[in-house]
């Protein structure tokens, strides 16, 4: 088996997490000891805002009369479908109770999180959808308290339309603070807000880093690095639309990789030579990052057949995964290391980003190798918990007592004892 890559990239995303830390331990440190107070005074450095940092409900209708109303449809489109996924998904969580030896009970339970702290990203683009994603999932899920916060652009605040889509996805408190000061804002239960539960939601390196170094005081979803996708084709792929589609991803960010793995040299070709004036056509600044992220970090692999194509993707594990090739059912059972699979050219990666219901948080850096994306689960604790007649008792007593003992540990030993006397008096169980 053969890979030979027509297009190689001269840079890896690699986490810049060494090179943030430092800076990003030390506003958390700052800000965990001057409460609020310094928290503002880094919304004022960073984001040049001194307005309201929770916002009130006629911060909020003054929002939702700036959303244009044709947008406003989309926005419930949108959160409709990602709620009805998430229900599906809740579905697939179930209480258990089974007798695992006669009188001794074991079972599970499902416990949403009490708070859940949704990041929605704000700097470079107004990720509307971030907010549908994290917080209507959060809700399915059934966390009591939910709050969003967002980074306010300067004296203006929230863009109305991430207002608006956190409002009416269920979140309880909406935050104009973003970056490493929201993230310490929802952990350390600054302005009123209860301390987070759960961190969820992507953000750029001070927020992924700030997610890390927290990780453990509050739980976090992952932690998330630059976007990255690849497309699995063949020969009945249509060129401009696999071209489309990589520069589609590209344009998330100067360093998103976008790869092209197929077994069919002249599609490779012509999807190449197509990439450049798709990216030219862009407005400027996507354009920028689209045509950055292409000429560092994208790649073209030719295969030699569709077996060789599927475990180069599983190498790459990406967090999003498309095929446009003959027989999507094959794909489907084969492929095994991605965030979600996009199946044929009739769907595509930005349909799942904006609306198709399943969560675009999704993991990145082959992280896919081993986890999925944010989902209803991830806002869930699966508790265990038992219960013992004396029959039960005595059958788990028994072997619990040697095996303490053999591991040296009296005390448990004694607690299995303690009880076998009192339910089985005058019997010798050695
Ligand atoms: P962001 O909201 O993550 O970050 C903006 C914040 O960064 C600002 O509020 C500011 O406080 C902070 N900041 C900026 N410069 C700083 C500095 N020098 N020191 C400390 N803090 C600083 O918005 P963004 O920057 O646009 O990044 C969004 C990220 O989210 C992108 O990387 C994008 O790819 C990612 N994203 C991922 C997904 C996914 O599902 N994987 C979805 C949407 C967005």
């Amino acid at each position: 088996m053969t890979r030979e890559y027509l297009k190689k990239a001269t840079l890896t995303a690699k986490s810049d997490a060494s090179e943030v830390h430092e800076t990003v331990k030390s506003i958390l440190d700052d800000i965990e000891a001057g409460g609020d107070a310094t928290a503002l005074d880094y919304a004022k450095k960073f984001d040049k805002y001194e307005g309201n940092i929770l916002l009130t409900e006629d911060d909020i209708a003054a929002a939702a009369a700036l959303v244009p109303e044709k947008l406003k449809r989309d926005i419930e489109f949108a959160h409709s479908n990602v709620k009805r996924f998430a229900e599906a998904q809740k579905g697939t969580v179930s209480d258990v109770e089974v007798e695992i030896v006669p009188g001794m009970i074991a079972g599970q339970k499902a416990i949403p999180v009490d708070a859940a702290g949704c990041y929605v990203p704000g700097g470079r683009y107004s990720h509307i959808a971030s907010a549908i994603m994290t917080v209507t999932t959060a809700k399915v899920a059934g966390c009591r308290h939910i709050t969003a916060c967002s980074p306010p652009r300067p004296g203006v605040g929230v863009a109305p339309a991430i207002v608006y889509a956190a409002h009416i996805c269920g979140a309880d408190k909406i935050m104009a603070m973003g970056g490493v000061q929201g993230v310490a804002a929802m952990t350390f239960g600054l302005f009123g807000l209860p301390k987070a539960n759960i961190l969820v939601g992507p953000g750029n390196q001070f927020v992924a880093e700030a997610k890390r170094i927290l990780f453990g005081r509050v739980g976090i979803d992952m932690i998330a690095g630059p976007t990255d996708s690849l497309i699995l084709a063949d020969s009945t792929a249509d060129a401009h639309i696999v071209a489309t589609d990589l520069v589609s991803q590209a344009e998330h960010g100067y360093n998103s990789p976008v790869w092209l793995v197929t077994d069919n040299r002249a599609l490779a070709e012509k999807v190449m030579e197509l990439v450049p004036g798709l990216i030219a056509d862009l407005p400027e600044v996507n354009s920028q990052n689209a045509a950055a992220a292409w000429r560092d970090y994208a790649e073209v692999i030719l295969c030699s057949d569709r077996e060789e194509m599927a475990a180069c993707s599983d190498d790459y594990a990406p967090e999003h995964l498309t095929v446009q090739a003959d027989d999507l059912d094959w794909w489907l059972n084969r492929l095994t290391c991605y965030g979600s699979l996009f199946l044929g050219e009739e769907t595509t990666v930005s349909y799942g980003d904006k609306a198709t219901g399943t969560n675009h948080v999704l993991p990145t850096s082959g992280a896919a190798s081993y986890t999925g994306g944010l989902s209803v689960h991830k806002y869930m604790k699966i508790v265990t918990w038992q219960r013992a007649t004396r029959e039960g008792s005595k059958a788990i007593a028994e072997a619990t007592a040697r095996i303490s003992r053999l591991e040296g540990m009296e005390g448990h030993a004694r607690a299995a004892d303690v009880r076998l006397a009192k339910y089985f008096p005058g019997v010798n169980f050695d």
